[in-house]
């Protein structure tokens, strides 16, 4: 824990009366924080009470949270009652759109529709010669019963088509396949418009062969009988608005996410990935805040509390709330994302598995170095003064090996030009494992880490100046903006959505 103590004094001379009568009230049950550094309010953030919430989350009974699944709706909901009677606003889908029967906990959801094609069977002929699905090829990018047939074209080294004249009827790949999201789902908005894309024949050894060595204008006949199921998944979004009538424009994002894999294949007899590290333990922390902060004196900017779903399978909820945001996204000054920020190596742990795993007073910061130095030294500032956590910025870099940059939400915010921080423990022996379990976490490391995002989220939500990102990026970066930016202008070609509702 912290070291620093100061005096009661410094309440006087500094910003927040406000804060410092909170502390005056709360400080006998914790007089090591100090609200001008901690927050007023950080005492609320407890191990015990996140062990309350992580034991439900992480419960077999969830069943590894997977997108989309009950399990995942079912912690989706539980969020939602708890944000509903803190006294939040929810930041989700638009008054009116979202699930009556849902009642007072449906503003708090943000649904986004998900799609997968089932393939019932498929078969191809090349001059006659049959190949099957599932032995010789797979296919994707077919929604309905569909029939082609054309002449055999070779538009590059690794790739065939089936041709019609000039129209491609299907392009067919040589090596590699693609794996599909677990679920087989994709969200529906980010596939193309139906037709745009002819369907995707993935061939096998034996059946790539055969078309290497057939000649050009050899033909091809495909069949393929498939229907389109539907599904839907959901970010969780709680509101704090702030307490000044200029800065409550503008946003504060603390963010987490909810799903994890699901079941999957058994490790000693066990076949429920819990996720109770992945990320139940973010998950369980940004519930903890915002507890925090809602019971506490609000700040002057207004914080979004964001759960996303679909991390797991490609950064989905992030991707979708920042592709079609219910908050303003230029008035959004930061995002806080805690994935992982359970664990800690024990003492003596050779575990070659946890080799990287931080220790009890150590986490990972990702983001600050890469992007923002305004941000970097506003959370040294915070971090200094009071838990003094080992800050370690060894992912914290766009070129390392692990692209851990890229693996979890923050990644969709910083492509908007956002300043991020990404709070990370490390892999260890039980990531993306079924032993990742509730009783192995170390709580305290949870709440000193949970206490430290409060901490730098009030100095952030407080302060006059707003982080900057950095005037010079790293490549991948700018081209992860671009991306972003030329999405946004195709989005809103394609769907016209609403403008945002939290400005
Ligand atoms: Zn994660």
């Amino acid at each position: 824990m912290s070291a620093l103590k100061r005096p009661h004094l410094a309440c006087f001379a500094g910003l927040a009366l406000a804060a410092c009568l909170a502390w005056a009230a709360a400080s006998p049950a914790d007089p090591a924080l100090n609200p001008l550094i901690a927050g007023p309010n950080a005492i609320a953030i407890t191990s015990n009470y996140m062990r309350d919430v992580l034991f439900f989350l992480s419960s077999d009974t969830l069943a590894g949270r997977m997108t989309p699944s009950t399990g995942l709706d079912t912690a989706a909901l539980y969020l939602a009652s708890n944000l509903a009677q803190l006294g939040l606003e929810g930041g989700g889908d638009a008054p009116g759109t979202g699930d009556p029967k849902l009642g007072p906990l449906a503003p708090f959801l943000l649904h986004f529709a998900l799609a997968r094609s089932q393939i019932s069977s498929a078969r191809l002929s090349l001059d006659g010669r049959s190949f099957n699905l599932g032995t010789d090829f797979t296919i994707t990018g077919v929604d309905a019963d569909r029939h082609a047939s054309g002449q055999l074209a070779f538009p590059s080294g690794e790739t065939a088509a089936l041709m019609d004249g000039n129209d491609v009827l299907a392009l067919i790949h040589g090596g590699a396949q693609p794996r599909p999201p677990r679920s087989g789902y994709h969200v529906e908005r980010f596939l193309p418009l139906a037709g745009s894309v002819p369907p995707q024949v993935y061939a096998g050894a034996g059946l790539w062969e055969a078309l290497r060595k057939a000649q050009p204008g050899a033909v091809i006949d495909l069949t393929v009988s498939a229907s389109t199921q539907h599904a839907q998944a959901e970010d969780v979004i709680a509101i704090l608005p702030g307490s000044d009538p200029v800065l409550r424009h503008q946003y504060l994002v603390i963010s987490a996410h909810l799903d994890h894999l699901g079941v999957g294949k058994p490790v000693d007899g066990d076949a429920i990935y819990n996720g109770a590290d992945d990320d139940g333990s973010g998950s369980t922390a940004l519930l903890a805040l915002a507890r925090a902060y809602a019971t506490g004196p609000p700040p002057r900017r207004s914080i979004a509390f964001i759960w996303h779903a679909g991390e797991e399978e490609g950064l989905w909820g992030s991707e979708y709330f920042t592709r079609f945001p219910t908050i303003a996204l230029p008035g959004i000054i930061t995002d806080l994302n805690m994935d992982m920020v359970g664990r800690s190596k024990p003492a003596g742990d050779t575990n070659a598995a946890d080799a990287r795993l931080t220790s009890a007073d150590e986490i990972y910061v990702i983001g600050p170095e890469v992007s923002s130095s305004d941000l970097e030294h506003t959370m040294d500032a915070v971090n200094a003064g009071d838990y003094r956590l080992q800050l370690n910025h060894y992912y914290d870099r766009t070129d390392d090996p692990e692209q851990i940059f890229y693996r979890s939400d923050h990644f969709n915010y910083a492509a908007q030009g956002i300043p991020i921080i990404f709070f990370f423990d490390g892999v260890h022996r039980d990531y993306h494992r079924p032993g990742d379990e509730p009783q192995k976490i170390d709580y305290h490391k949870m709440q000193e880490v949970a206490r430290t995002v409060y901490a730098i989220g009030w100095r952030l939500a407080n302060q006059a100046a707003v982080p900057k990102i950095n005037a010079a990026l790293p490549a991948p970066l700018v081209k992860a903006m671009t991306w972003a930016r030329q999405q946004h202008t195709a989005d809103a070609a394609r769907f016209h959505p609403p403008p945002p509702r939290f400005h």
